[in-house]
């Protein structure tokens, strides 16, 4: 699992961008289109065998972090934010609203939670009677806010709630985000076969 603890003194330690604005780093994930480069295409496959029907525990999801982030946020994320498990993620902003055993899984900016990097918490309390892909979903999710976290400064300010089943968390930046993540999901990331199921957890209108 990732070092928690690791800060701008250790040798892992990557900084974040200079800040810009969410419209700007909205801009930057839909400015990326997919691109067969020779990382991505390991990424792909490796995830496609992961999930190719083969018994898997919760922990295939975390361990798909970085290829996940490869694919789909073209290495943005890798250590500038940690996934790990945690005893209790409730009471913290940005979580996947899950009643009644609460968040699965949350994502907290630089500093919170007692480590310096923006921090994927997955509920290690949760009673997983959900699939794999549908935990990859979750991360995926999870991953979009630490988009938003990694280039807006660790500050992402009130999403844009503008339509039905937004929230002050999930409104315009994360929806438009969403959408193009989905669809890369669908269109180069899974075959049909493994497709089914996967969801970014809140069936977003449009996705
Ligand atoms: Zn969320």
């Amino acid at each position: 699992m990732q070092n928690d603890r690791i800060g701008p003194q250790d040798t892992g330690w990557r900084s974040c961008p200079q800040p810009i604005s969410c419209d700007a780093a909205l801009q930057l994930l839909l400015s990326r289109p997919f691109t067969n480069t020779p990382e991505t295409i390991a990424a792909i496959s490796r995830i496609q065998n992961a999930l190719d029907g083969r018994p898997a525990g919760p922990d295939a999801a975390v361990k798909m972090f970085y290829d996940l982030e490869e694919v789909l946020f073209r290495g943005e994320l890798r250590r500038r934010v940690i996934v790990r498990w945690a005893s209790n993620v409730n009471g913290y902003p940005l979580a996947v609203p899950l009643a009644p055993e609460g968040a699965i899984a949350i994502t907290i900016p630089p500093g919170g939670y007692r480590q310096p990097r923006a921090a994927i918490l997955i509920n290690a309390l949760f009673p997983y009677r959900i699939s794999l892909i549908e935990i990859v979903g979750f991360v995926v999710h999870e991953m979009i806010h630490a988009w938003y976290l990694v280039h807006c400064g660790g500050d992402i300010g009130d999403d844009q709630a503008s339509l039905p089943g937004h929230d002050e968390h999930h409104g315009y930046y994360f929806f438009s985000a969403a959408e193009s993540v989905m669809m890369n999901v669908v269109q180069c990331l899974l075959r049909d076969d493994i497709t089914r199921g996967f969801t970014l957890a809140f069936q977003p209108q449009g996705i």
